[in-house]
């Protein structure tokens, strides 16, 4: 028997889940959903909330408990501990010099909302306008705000923008923030971009402070957030260290899944749907491996074909990043992080009040611009760290690096292309689900892209140029001021470029089957009572973080089934 065992870190506002044997007696559920990850969890709750709807939920990875990722700043080493993350790795990409990237995917309650750098971001409004546009009637901005609200405790109370009351802690930290924060907003101000004191409430561009997932001192992820207020009802089970390896399928109607759950195989039977939330890399390959995908694939890889889909895990999109390091004149968080009785200084804060370093991100401000004429969004994001660490996509040893501040002072700006036109494509290798599936990232391969890559690296030195910033400014230490022209930005963006984790639209929503794996209402093209719902469903990347965007994607989702099975 299984037992999800009590939360050991102090976390005095939360619930802790109930004790008790999970492993059910009858393996027939309403519904089953795999992956306990941002729109897991969303869906745990809203699917189990009326009482009468049996639901089962597993996750392949395991607790939640650790401090590591119950304090904001422990995402500095899940990022590379194997024991929370899937740790992929994708195809060489010829825009990165031929390297490989690493990727970060939570595996562990709460999936990737338990690791990530918790800003919260929704995005343009345009962004879901287009999704409309595309052939997908509900999801204009208009239509999906009422789900953003729905979610969310923001800090500044419920208005036009916002909700109070939800589960998720949307928290402001601009009393918090590092004071070379206000600079960066000072250097946005002197370059006449503007400020914004709430990037997801009417203006959404200009230069501004973050929010974060953060309810007092504490991640809030969607373990947090909505899975362990749940936890105590009845006719929701959760089972960790589950690995769902293929959806039953009778002809093309799913009716239930094979699961192993710590080696030992199973078999859950449903009544109402299957619903995979596993996330943009393991939604797709678990299509496949169940024979939904495109048919001379599946067979090259010997899984026998159900249903002819040839987009599943096609039309792969990220955000692709790259920072640049400016040492400093003035002390930064290197100098508060770095040495030991700094990180002493900052683990006894946190403790007496949740405060300081370790209870927020290392990303606390930053800006969406644009950077040319004529443009009607903004396409670049840009982030300011007032830290430096070096986040290798190369392994070091065991771990990759990105938990070590410079040992030196020194601050990051960093961009990416708010909408980027390239795309990839997530493949299974073999039939065997404990394989990876093969990523292939084909990052900039459009003209749109580079153009915003150069445009990036004059506008991040632009504004390190720029009073007040300059004045704390020593030298740009990353890539260097020989850096200059196109081919010279292009070659170091090659060598030092990579995700910001944001994979998305592998099981892209849309009308047509040919190009396209779920419809509007996010059921797979030509199956029955099966249905995506993750971050893979995105018919694009919006333009800023995802994990807002797929909780938002959950909270539609689950008005949709409950609808459809009324
Ligand atoms: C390091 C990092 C930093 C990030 N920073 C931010 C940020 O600051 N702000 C932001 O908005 N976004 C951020 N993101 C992105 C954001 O967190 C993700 O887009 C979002 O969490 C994805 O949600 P999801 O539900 O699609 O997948 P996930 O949250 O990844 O959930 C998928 C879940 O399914 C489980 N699973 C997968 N396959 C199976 C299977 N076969 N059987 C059982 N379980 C399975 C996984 O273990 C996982 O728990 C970051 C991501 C990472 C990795």
């Amino acid at each position: 028997m299984q037992r999800l065992a009590r939360h050991p870190f102090p976390v005095q506002h939360l619930k802790p889940p109930p004790e008790r044997a999970i492993l059910p007696a009858m393996n027939e559920y309403d519904y089953i959903i795999v992956g306990a990850g941002s729109a897991g969890c969303v869906l745990a709750n809203r699917l189990s909330a009326s009482g009468q709807d049996r639901v089962l939920l597993l996750e392949a990875g395991g607790s939640d408990r650790s401090p590591l990722i119950q304090v904001p700043l422990g995402y500095g080493l899940t990022f590379s501990d194997p024991k929370y993350n899937w740790m992929y790795t994708t195809a060489p990409d010829p825009a990165l010099d031929g390297r490989t990237s690493f990727w970060p995917r939570g595996k562990v309650l709460g999936g990737s909302s338990s690791l990530n750098a918790m800003v919260y971001m929704r995005g343009q409004h345009a962004d879901y306008d287009e999704w409309r546009d595309a052939g997908n009637p509900g999801w204009g901005w208009s239509e999906v705000l009422p789900y953003f609200k729905k979610s969310e405790d923001h800090v500044f109370g419920a208005n036009a923008h916002h909700g109070a009351g939800g589960e998720l802690a949307v928290s402001d930290f601009a009393d918090q923030v590092h004071p070379l924060c206000e600079r960066f907003l000072k250097a946005g101000d002197a370059l006449g971009y503007g400020r914004t004191s709430d990037f997801n409430g009417e203006r959404k561009e200009g230069f501004g402070l973050w929010q974060m997932t953060i309810r007092k001192g504490v991640r809030a992820s969607t373990s947090n957030a909505f899975l362990r207020p749940a936890m105590h009802r009845s006719n929701l089970t959760v089972l960790t260290h589950a690995l769902v390896q293929r959806v039953l399928l009778q002809e093309r109607e799913a009716v239930g899944v094979e699961c192993v759950v710590k080696g030992v195989r199973q078999q859950f039977r449903c009544r109402k749907e299957v619903i995979l939330s596993g996330g943009a890399i393991n939604s797709p390959q678990l299509l496949q491996l169940s024979g939904v995908g495109d048919a001379q694939h599946l067979r090259a890889k010997g899984v026998p074909v159900v249903h002819h889909l040839p987009a599943v895990g096609q039309g792969l999109q990220d955000h692709l990043c790259v920072s640049y390091f400016f040492k400093s004149k003035v002390p930064t968080l290197n100098n508060t992080l770095g040495p030991w009785y700094g990180k002493v200084w900052a683990g006894m804060r946190y403790l007496f009040n949740r405060k300081g370093p370790l209870g927020m991100s290392v990303n606390q401000a930053g800006a969406f611009v644009r950077s040319r004429e004529g443009l009607a969004q903004p396409n670049l994001h840009l982030y300011f760290n007032p830290i430096s660490y070096t986040a290798n996509t190369a392994p070091v040893g065991k771990r990759f690096q990105l938990q070590n501040p410079d040992p030196f002072p020194a601050f990051l700006i960093s961009f990416n292309t708010c909408r980027p036109t390239s795309r990839g494509s997530v493949l299974i290798q073999s039939a065997n689900p404990n394989d990876k599936p093969l990523i292939t990232t084909h990052f900039l391969t459009t003209s749109h892209d580079r153009q915003d890559i150069v445009e990036g690296a004059r506008m991040v030195r632009r504004i390190a140029a720029t009073a007040p910033l300059a004045d704390i400014v020593e030298s740009e230490h990353l890539p260097g001021a020989q850096v200059q022209s196109e081919e010279a930005i292009f070659a170091d963006f090659a060598k030092r470029g990579g995700s910001v984790y944001h994979a998305s639209c592998t099981c892209a929503m849309g009308p047509m089957p040919e190009t396209s794996v779920v419809d509007a209402r996010l059921r797979v093209h030509g199956m029955r009572r099966l249905r995506v719902v993750d971050a893979s469903v995105f018919p694009s990347v919006t333009s800023g973080n995802t994990n807002a965007p797929v909780i938002m994607v959950a909270e539609k989702a689950a008005d949709m089934i409950l609808a459809d099975n009324a």
